[in-house]
């Protein structure tokens, strides 16, 4: 996904017909289309997982090196006591 920073558009891919009229820099580059449109494109990354799911994985995480290698279950943890967290949850 590349996405231009003239016009906001985003294109999948640059066309092979796109000439790039300038050096690139700072991640962008210039190109010039075949119908005549000038788009200043970057490389766009889409990440794998939201920020959600990678504070989710982090407490997951946390879960197995403080708790599961230690040999403890902490009051609190959902993931030591999943079954307690969702009848908490069923209560609200
Ligand atoms: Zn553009
Ligand atoms: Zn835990």
């Amino acid at each position: 996904m590349f996405a231009c920073k003239l016009c906001n558009q985003q294109f999948e891919v640059i066309p092979n017909d796109a000439v790039p009229v300038s050096q690139m820099r700072r991640g962008y580059q210039l190109f010039r289309f075949k119908n005549g449109e000038l788009h200043d494109l970057r490389e766009v990354r889409i990440p794998a997982l939201t920020l959600e799911q990678l504070s989710a994985r982090g407490k997951r995480g946390a879960h197995t090196r403080r708790h599961i290698n230690q040999g403890i279950r902490k009051m609190g943890c959902k993931y030591c006591f999943p079954d307690t967290a969702q009848a908490e949850e069923k209560k609200l």
